[in-house]
C-alpha cells in the first residue's frame, strides 16, 4: 500500500536541502570542555619551566654547570626533582660554536624520556656518524626524517611529545611508548615506536618501570648549552 505521508516528508527534505537547510550531525559524545591555555606568553600557561635561564633548582646531580646569559651549560648527568609520564616537552640547545672532535664525539648530549629514552643531542651539522646516532635520531633506534641541524652555536629546538609505555600488573609490556619530535619546527621523528631504553653497548629493551620518571640531560663531555625548558604533561 503506498503511504503518501512518506513522500510528502522526502519532498520537504528535499526541498530544505536545497535551500540550504541541511540537518547537522552531532557525535553525541558528551566531552568535557577543553582547559583553556593562555599562549600569549613565550611559555604556555600550564607549563612547568624546569629552566628560565636564571639556575637549576629544578634538577638533581647538577655539578659544574655554567649558568649565565640565560643558558646553562652542561657539567654533569642531571635528572629532573619532578618526574613526568605522557607530555610535551620544548626545550632548546646549541652544540659548541669551537668545533672540536668527530662523529660521536662532537656537541654529544642528548634528552632523556623518563630517564631511558635518548633523543640524542649531537652536532650533526657537515659531521657524519651512524644514522641512527645522528642529532634527532631516538638513539641506537631510529635515525631522524631528516638532518635538520643548525650550525655549530646556533640555537635550535626540540619539541617532543612523549607518550610513555604502559606495563601489565606482572611487568609485562602493554603498550610501548612512542615520541615524536619536531627540530627547529621540522617533524624529525613521527610517531616514532621506542621499542626500549636506548644504550650504547646494548640493543634497547625494556624493564618495568613506573608512570612516571625524570627527564634527564646527558653529559658527554662536550660543553652543550641549554635554555628555555618546558614541559607540559598531558
Ligand atoms: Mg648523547
Amino acid at each position: 500500500m503506498r503511504k503518501p505521508f512518506h513522500w510528502i516528508i522526502a519532498a520537504v527534505m528535499l526541498a530544505c536541502g536545497a535551500i540550504g537547510m541541511t540537518e547537522e550531525w552531532k557525535s553525541g559524545v558528551n566531552w568535557a570542555e577543553p582547559r583553556v591555555v593562555d599562549t600569549s606568553t613565550p611559555i604556555p600557561s600550564d607549563a612547568k619551566v624546569l629552566f628560565n635561564g636564571q639556575n637549576m633548582d629544578a634538577w638533581d646531580g647538577v655539578k659544574d654547570w655554567v649558568i649565565q646569559d640565560g643558558y646553562a651549560q652542561v657539567g654533569s648527568n642531571v635528572r629532573s626533582k619532578e618526574k613526568f609520564g605522557d607530555c610535551q616537552l620544548h626545550i632548546e640547545f646549541a652544540t659548541p660554536e669551537k668545533v672540536e672532535g668527530d662523529g660521536q664525539g662532537r656537541g654529544n648530549s642528548g634528552v632523556y624520556l623518563m630517564n631511558r629514552y635518548e633523543v640524542q643531542v649531537l652536532d650533526s651539522f657537515e659531521n657524519k656518524t651512524y644514522f641512527d646516532g645522528q642529532c634527532a635520531s631516538l638513539y641506537k633506534t631510529r635515525p631522524p626524517l631528516v638532518n635538520a641541524c643548525r650550525k655549530p652555536g646556533q640555537w635550535q629546538t626540540y619539541d617532543i611529545i612523549f607518550k610513555a609505555p604502559r606495563f601489565r600488573a606482572d611487568g609485562s609490556l602493554k603498550s610501548p611508548a612512542y615520541v615524536t619530535v619536531l627540530q627547529n619546527g621540522v617533524v624529525v621523528q613521527d610517531h616514532t615506536e621506542i621499542l626500549g631504553g636506548t644504550y650504547y653497548e646494548n640493543p634497547p629493551s625494556y624493564e618495568p618501570h613506573d608512570g612516571k620518571d625524570s627527564i634527564s640531560l646527558q653529559y658527554h663531555g662536550n660543553p652543550v648549552r641549554y635554555r628555555n625548558i618546558w614541559v607540559r604533561e598531558l
